[in-house]
């Protein structure tokens, strides 16, 4: 079964309408399908069971709580880029031992609560790092279990703001570097070297980036390993893309991406971390928004809609795009318009589509704005003073709001008046 299809002509998630969610709380929203969210987990891992793995989910794609308890629940470790992620990880009771630290900027306190955690292993991305967090295990009486995220210089072929692993990007140490710093920290107190990691980017649909990333940290592998350094542990990161246009054949498949993996893994000797974030939630939630207005200017036709760029920036951001299609299907034969699909901001980047077909709206039809259980809700913000909005899980035919949309009073409370500027 789909878990987003059409019933009667109107779009559900699993057996739930998505008119029914809109009419109990409003629009915008994002959707999420439990089973879409489940299974995808579920298949990643089974491609994967005859290699000695552990499948760190990175929590950054969608980091609600409801989300990460569905992963907890079916043993789902956590990859994590903050404090703030640390936090939610552990609440959804995912144990410190499933746990990987990455980032290029993690502060000493962050340091401090991971080591007091003792989580399984700490992604070191440069030197001061290094020597910071050595420095603090002592303090602690811990040792620090890391491993190098290696910049393999590969360009991943995506978007430029999605691409991590070339040399002039911020992330990890650079391949040639990585004997001298392996050497130096083997010499740190506090510190075990276990591994090696590396994620070259986000959205990567071909196989290339990865057969030459992969080839260079085996060979890197073997230099380390034959200076006497432990790699038991090797981090192949996530990025793997995924369809974000209905029939689009042109997708590195996840059979493929394993195929690949064997290829290199096979005489590694070691526990492989997978690191998958996108693939497992990206197209198990929507965004639904209702059409506010159809605007027509001299040469376009803009379909105005109540959800904006601080909802999901993805389109105005990494320029990507998503799939809309209306909640009712309209008549066999109602018109099509090309229109341009925008948000209520007071951006000209604000917009979900460009020029795309759809059949004509009218004011208050809802439309479903695909491929958005990923990096959507988690980037927004509230830019023009929109509230956040809420967001849904659905479990066959009920749904529950699994965060709440803001309210106006709690957000302008969030301001303080100085005394100085105070009138009463
Ligand atoms: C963002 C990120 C991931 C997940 O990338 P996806 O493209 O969502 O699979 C994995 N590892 C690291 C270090 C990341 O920063």
């Amino acid at each position: 079964m789909n878990p987003f299809d059409y019933k009667d002509g109107v779009f559900h998630v699993e057996n739930t309408s998505l008119k029914k969610i809109a009419d109990a709380i409003r629009t915008p929203f994002y959707c999420y399908s439990s089973v879409k969210i489940a299974s995808q987990y579920t298949e990643f891992c089974k491609i994967f069971d005859d290699i000695p793995s552990l499948v760190c989910y990175a929590i950054k794609a969608n980091s609600n709580q409801a989300v990460l308890r569905i992963l907890a629940r079916l043993g789902a470790g956590a990859d994590i880029v903050s404090e703030g992620e640390l936090r939610r990880a552990r609440a959804a009771f995912i144990p410190a031992e499933k746990i990987i630290f990455s980032g290029v900027g993690k502060t000493i306190r962050e340091l401090d609560l991971a080591l007091v955690e003792d989580i399984l292993c700490f992604n070191v991305e440069s030197e001061p790092e290094l020597e910071l967090l050595s420095s603090r295990a002592v303090t602690y009486g811990r040792k620090a279990r890391i491993s190098f995220r290696i910049n393999p210089d590969i360009d991943a072929g995506t978007h430029s703001k999605t691409a991590t692993g070339r040399a002039d990007d911020k992330f990890g140490i650079f391949w040639r570097d990585a004997p001298r710093v392996y050497k130096k920290a083997a010499q740190l107190p506090g510190i075990e070297v276990t591994g090696i990691a590396m994620h070259i980017g986000s959205q990567i649909i071909k196989s290339q980036p990865f057969d030459d990333a992969f080839s260079r940290l085996s060979k890197l592998i073997t230099i380390l390993r034959a200076d006497g350094h432990t790699i038991k542990q090797i981090d192949l990161g996530g990025g793997v893309g995924i369809p974000y246009e209905r029939d689009n054949y042109n997708q590195l498949n996840l059979k493929a991406y394993a195929t690949l993996v064997r290829k290199y893994v096979k005489n590694l000797d070691a526990r492989i971390i997978f690191e998958p974030g996108r693939i497992i939630v990206g197209n198990a939630g929507i965004l639904v928004t209702e059409v506010l207005y159809l605007k027509k200017s001299r040469n376009r036709i803009f379909t105005i809609i109540d959800a904006a760029m601080n909802d999901l920036i993805r389109p105005t951001l990494y320029e990507s795009w998503h799939e809309i299609e209306p909640v009712v299907l309209a008549a066999a034969h109602a018109p099509y318009i090309t229109t341009d699909i925008v948000g209520p901001v007071c951006e000209s980047g604000d917009y979900f589509a460009k020029e795309r077909q759809i059949t004509r709206p009218k004011s208050g039809d809802l439309l479903a704005i695909r491929s958005a259980g990923a990096y959507g809700a988690v980037q927004s913000g509230t830019y023009n003073s929109r509230l956040l909005i809420p967001e849904v899980l659905v479990k066959e035919n009920h749904f529950d709001v699994i965060r709440s949309r803001t309210s106006f009073d709690d957000f302008i409370s969030l301001d303080h008046i100085p005394e100085w500027l105070s009138d009463e």
